[in-house]
C-alpha cells in the first residue's frame, strides 16, 4: 500500500490567497486513488527531519511574516531543508515560499534578507506590485487540453534565476517572475516554485498529478502511474480562464 507524507511548512504564517488549497488538492487526488496520505504542519520551533517527508509545501506570505520566520528558517531548518532538496524530496513553493528558497530578498529599504540558499535565484523588491491573473506554459506538461497553467499572482518582489535553475514555464498572460524575462517560477531537482496563488493546484490537475507521481516514483520503485480521474470541472474552470485571458484561436469554443 502506497503512503505519502506531506510537510506543510509554516502553515500559520505562509498561507496567503488560499494557498492551503494546494494541500487540499494533493490530499484529495491521492485519496481518490486510494493512496494513504498524511499532512504534517511544521512551524517555528519545530524540527524539520530531512528524510521524513515525500512532499514539502511552503506557501506565500506578506514580507513582514517572511521576516518573522526568517530566523527559524535559517537556524533550525536550513541544513535539513537543503539536505531534503539535494535528496530529491519533492517541494512546491509558492510566492513568498519561492523567494525564501533562494539566495536573498532585497527589501524596499535596501536591506537584504538572507534566504535559505537552497536554489540559485534572488529577489529584489519593487515599488509596483505585480498583481493579476497569470497564465503560463510548462513544456511537456500532460494537462488536458493543453500544457497551460492558470493562476493568480500578487507580489512586489522580482525574482531572477541564476545558473543551475530552470524556469517553471513561459508567461503567456501576466508578469511572472519579474515582468521582464517572460519566465514564471523555477525548477531545481524536484523543487517546483511558482508565483501562482489561486491556489495553483486545484485548477491545474495535470500539474498536481505530475508532482504526486514524482513523489511516489521516488519512494516506490514499482510504481507505474496514477489512475486517471474525471477532471471535467477543473478543466472547465481552466478553459474558462484561458478563453477569457488568452482568447487564442485554439481556445475552447
Ligand atoms: N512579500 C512577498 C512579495 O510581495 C511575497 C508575497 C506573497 O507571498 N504573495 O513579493
Amino acid at each position: 500500500m502506497y503512503e505519502i507524507k506531506i510537510c506543510h511548512l509554516y502553515p500559520d504564517l505562509l498561507n496567503l490567497y488560499g494557498d492551503y488549497g494546494n494541500i487540499q488538492a494533493l490530499v484529495r487526488r491521492l485519496e481518490w486513488r486510494g493512496i494513504n496520505v498524511s499532512v504534517h504542519p511544521i512551524s517555528i520551533g519545530d524540527p524539520f527531519l530531512p528524510d521524513a517527508y515525500d512532499i514539502v509545501f511552503m506557501g506565500g506570505g506578506p514580507t513582514n511574516e517572511q521576516e518573522i520566520l526568517h530566523k527559524d528558517l535559517l537556524g533550525l531548518k536550513k541544513a535539513p531543508l537543503i539536505e531534503a532538496v539535494e535528496n530529491d524530496t519533492v517541494f512546491l513553493c509558492i510566492c513568498g515560499g519561492y523567494q525564501l528558497m533562494g539566495q536573498y530578498y532585497k527589501l524596499s529599504d535596501g536591506t537584504e534578507l538572507e534566504c535559505l540558499g537552497a536554489m540559485n535565484h534572488w529577489t529584489i523588491d519593487h515599488e509596483k506590485r505585480m498583481t493579476g491573473n497569470l497564465i503560463f506554459e510548462i513544456e511537456g506538461l500532460k494537462q488536458h487540453p493543453d500544457s497551460l497553467v492558470v493562476g493568480f499572482e500578487n507580489h512586489s518582489g522580482k525574482t531572477y534565476l541564476g545558473d543551475g535553475v530552470l524556469p517553471l514555464g513561459k508567461v503567456l498572460y501576466g508578469k511572472g517572475n519579474n515582468g521582464e524575462d517572460g519566465y514564471e517560477g523555477a525548477r531545481y531537482r524536484n523543487v517546483y516554485c511558482s508565483y501562482s496563488h489561486g491556489s495553483l493546484l486545484p485548477k491545474n490537475p495535470g500539474l498536481t498529478d505530475e508532482i504526486i507521481t514524482l513523489a511516489i516514483k521516488r519512494k516506490y520503485k514499482d510504481f507505474v502511474s496514477l489512475q486517471p480521474l474525471n477532471d471535467h470541472i477543473e478543466t472547465a474552470a481552466r478553459e474558462n480562464l484561458i478563453k477569457r485571458f488568452l482568447n487564442t484561436p485554439n481556445s475552447p469554443k
